[in-house]
């Protein structure tokens, strides 16, 4: 109330100054009547000239941006500049406040790995985050007003956004990259919608890859059953003489065999994907194992091919022994499978400039036309479907080979001519091979060393 207080004073300081100015003019002029008047109206006329500047000065503050504080004046108007301070930095405050939380909210938004986009009710777009406007290939700047359909043409987009029927995703494959949208549209508000969109190519190409896989395996177990029903139905209904019957052994087991190989193949496969990478620590001698796949591949060839298949080599190989032998074997093994009689199969160790080394497996086979070389390594994938077969291959050979290497730090590089052979290379990194002198370093070193290059 101390504004009313000072209102007094001031109506008090008025009536002074006219009761002053009346006492004045009344001495002057003898006539009372003049006097009261003149005095009334200077006290009035004084009133209203403060209250005029300091209302004033009050709307100048107001009209302005409100930056500086409001007049400090007395009284009344200094309490009424004061309070109206006081809403407008409490408004400010709340204001400033509510931006930050938008612009965090946004920020949060714009982080997510999903595509956002809003949505008014004429299906103009609001905002959208910059992974919207790469799934919808939109400027998230320049695109804003403007109608969605306009922008994303593809019929079934349109045609799902206007069904108003949200509670499916749509699958949209991507016209303008590559790739798959999974798209879930939200109403909210007042006929505004929230577009999410997520890129599902990865898992698309994976659910492709299984059903495949599915299908390759149960072609492959299907084919030897097919045989072995026949040979059943054979034995059970033909009177088969002695020779005949243990012809149709034979091939039973054979058929057998290429069954259990494929199961063989699809566990390794398995256990390569499930288990933990091998340890950088474990060293294997690769002499030793050398010998084990010559001794193998000199049956399997039984004298058709010249096999330089032992070189003394001294190294040894950090890893998996079993996987480490089952890389070399599968390279031996196809060079003696589809090399022909009397062609000539090489295996040579080589250390590269920085320590790496590599294995290298060569044979004047027929060769691999070059449209095939990358996708040797696909699961099931043949060149030559009849002769993989014929060989008991199972198609995966290559693949586990790939996955062993990758597991070692290491690559398979393969490099063919039709009609003159081919060469395949299994890259060890330096920190994965030492030589027998080596062996004296510290495990420990090795370890670090193998561990540092792995990552
Ligand atoms: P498979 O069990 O059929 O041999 P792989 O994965 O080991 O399966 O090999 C994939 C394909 O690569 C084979 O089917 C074959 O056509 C081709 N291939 C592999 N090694 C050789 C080679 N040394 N010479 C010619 N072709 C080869």
């Amino acid at each position: 109330m101390t504004w009313l207080l000072s209102r007094l004073l001031m109506a008090l300081g008025a009536t002074l100054l006219g009761f002053g100015v009346g006492a004045v003019v009344r001495a002057a002029t003898g006539v009372d009547s003049l006097a009261l008047g003149v005095g009334v109206f200077c006290g009035v006329v004084l009133m209203l000239f403060v209250d005029a500047v300091r209302g004033h000065r009050l709307l100048t503050w107001l009209r302005g941006n409100q930056l500086d504080s409001a007049p400090r004046d007395t009284g009344l108007w200094g309490e009424l500049g004061y309070r109206i301070e006081r809403a407008v930095r409490d408004r400010d405050r709340s204001v400033a406040r509510g931006r930050l939380e938008l612009e965090q909210f946004l920020s949060a938004i714009e982080a997510s790995p999903n595509g956002v986009l809003m949505l008014d009710a004429q299906e103009q777009i609001v905002w959208c985050n910059r992974v919207a406007a790469d799934h919808f290939s939109l400027d998230p700047e320049r695109d804003l007003r403007q109608r969605i359909t306009n922008l994303v043409r593809a019929p079934a987009f349109v045609a799902y956004l206007q069904a108003g029927s949200y509670a499916e995703p749509l699958v949209l494959g991507n016209s303008r990259g590559p790739g798959t949208l999974s798209i879930i549209v939200r109403d909210y508000g007042e006929g505004m919608r929230l577009v999410l969109s997520l890129d599902i190519t990865e898992r698309v190409r994976n659910e492709a890859m299984r059903r495949d896989f599915v299908a390759n395996v149960s072609h492959e177990i299907r084919t030897p059953l097919t045989v072995l029903a026949g040979f059943i139905e054979t034995l059970h209904t033909l009177p088969l003489t002695a020779v005949e019957r243990d012809r149709v052994l034979t091939l039973m087991n054979q058929q057998t065999q290429r069954m259990q190989t494929l199961v063989a193949d699809l566990l390794t496969l398995a256990q390569l994907e499930g288990s933990p990478r091998p340890a950088p620590d474990r060293w294997v001698a690769l002499d030793g194992l050398l010998t084990r796949i010559a001794a193998d591949a000199e049956v399997l060839s039984a004298g058709s091919h010249r096999l330089n298949l032992r070189p003394a080599t001294h190294a040894e190989l950090a890893g998996i022994e079993s996987e480490l032998l089952s890389a070399i074997a599968n390279l031996v093994t196809n060079a003696v499978r589809y090399t022909p009689e009397g062609g000539q199969i090489d295996l040579a160790w080589r250390v590269l400039e920085g320590g790496n080394a590599e294995i290298c497996v060569v044979d004047t086979g027929p060769g691999i036309a070059r449209e095939h070389i990358p996708r040797l390594t696909e699961r099931f994938y043949r060149v030559d479907g009849s002769r993989s077969r014929e060989t008991g291959g199972t198609g995966l050979g290559l693949s586990i080979v790939k996955h062993i290497m990758q597991r070692h730090g290491g690559e398979l590089m393969v490099e063919s001519e039709v009609g003159k052979g081919s060469r395949f290379r299994l890259m060890f990194p330096a920190a994965r091979v030492r030589h027998a002198s080596d062996s004296a370093l510290g495990d420990e070193a090795a370890f670090n060393a193998a561990a540092l290059s792995d990552h």
